[in-house]
């Protein structure tokens, strides 16, 4: 299976990754998707343990919002939080993630993109260069419908690459 299409992590939820383990996977900045990676689509607000994660990740990681998503929407989200973000990314297409880790200074070799869509996350990390690390969606049946499309494929692709779901102690990304 072409590489572009594999993540170099999955796990069941950004509430996985622990401040630890972000740091043994040589990280220090992290691109994150919005919608069900942070939140479900309809949501405005990330649950309390999301939110907690984010306070605790923050206090040690740079955050940077990535999202497909439109500008106005993404930034009410990004502003609640005080987070820096980019709206209207077009991931798969990797420019804005660049765009992101200059803006920022951020080291591509330690930064990773983390998001639940494998035709937009992981290909537009893979195509920066960065670290890819898939989620399982947060409710997807409330995503807009050309989202959910590429659902039934993505199920494929994983199924075919048989990726484990990793917790911290069992890390083995490569
Ligand atoms: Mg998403």
């Amino acid at each position: 299976m072409l590489s572009i299409f594999r993540p170099h992590l999955r796990v069941a939820s950004v509430l996985d990754l622990s401040t630890s383990w972000l740091r043994r996977l040589g990280l220090d900045h992290l691109l994150l998707d919005v919608d069900c990676t942070l939140k479900a689509y309809r949501d405005e607000q990330p649950s309390a343990e999301i939110s907690a994660w984010l306070e605790a990740v923050r206090q040690q990681f740079q955050i940077v919002l990535i999202s497909n998503g439109r500008a106005q929407r993404i930034g009410r989200f990004a502003d609640s939080l005080d987070l820096p973000f980019l709206a209207e990314a077009m991931k798969p297409l990797p420019r804005k993630l660049r765009r992101a880790m200059r803006q920022h200074n951020m080291d591509p070799r330690r930064t990773a993109m983390i998001g639940d869509q494998l035709f937009a996350d992981v290909m537009a990390a893979r195509l920066a260069g960065v670290m890819s690390i898939l989620v399982e969606a947060i409710h997807p049946e409330q995503e807009r419908w050309f989202s959910r499309v590429k659902r039934a494929p993505q199920h494929l692709v994983l199924r075919l690459q048989r990726m484990p779901l990793l917790r911290d102690s069992e890390e083995s990304a490569d």
